[in-house]
């Protein structure tokens, strides 16, 4: 019925994490079904609109994807704002990609005034022979910083609704 769907309501996500981690592609798959064997820059500022529905309720998950500027550190406080959840990303075939995972959370979390609700997101997770970071440590480092978990592959589909599905739900079950 038209009327169940009458609230509205609208959801910022921001994907943060290192260079070449899978965000964007994490993004295409959530959003369009879609993976890019290479990477495409975007310019300026770029977001998805998804819509998921939840408890009846219609909701827009809007997707905030950098375009590129993570390579210099310069993620801008716009990109930031207001933003209700997160799913910061690392490359579980590249050790760095985990270990700046914190400075991503500080960055996050300076630039937003209300508690984001996070996902840590460990992708790649099909190139099974170069992983670096096991899903233990991963899982340890989500408990100690309080924050969900997950393992994806973006080229796999796996887990890729369910990581972004997570945030939704439990920003819903928040504010409603
Ligand atoms: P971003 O810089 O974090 O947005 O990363 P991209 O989405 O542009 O991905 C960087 C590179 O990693 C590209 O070559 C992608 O094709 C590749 N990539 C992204 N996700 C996966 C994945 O789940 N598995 C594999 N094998 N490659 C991936
Ligand atoms: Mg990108």
């Amino acid at each position: 019925m038209e009327e169940e769907h009458s609230q509205d309501y609208l959801f910022k996500i921001v994907l943060v994490g290192d260079s070449a981690v899978g965000k964007s592609n994490l993004l295409a798959r959530f959003a369009r079904d879609e993976f890019y064997a290479s990477s495409k820059s975007t310019i300026g500022l770029n977001f998805k609109l998804k819509k998921l529905v939840i408890d009846g309720k219609e909701i827009k998950a809007q997707i905030w994807d950098t375009a590129g500027q993570e390579r210099f550190r310069a993620v801008t406080a716009a990109y930031y704002r207001g933003a209700v959840g997160a799913l910061v990303v690392y490359d579980i075939t590249r050790r760095p990609t985990f270990e700046n995972v914190s400075r991503w959370l500080s960055e996050l979390n300076s630039h937003s005034d209300m508690n984001v609700v996070t996902i840590l997101v460990g992708n790649k997770t099909d190139l099974k022979e170069s992983r670096e970071v096991s899903t233990e440590e991963g899982k340890a480092l989500a408990e100690l910083e309080s924050l969900f978990f997950m393992e994806t592959s973006a080229l796999e589909s796996h887990n890729v609704v369910a990581a972004f599905e997570t945030v939704v739900k439990e920003i819903y079950d928040i504010l409603r």
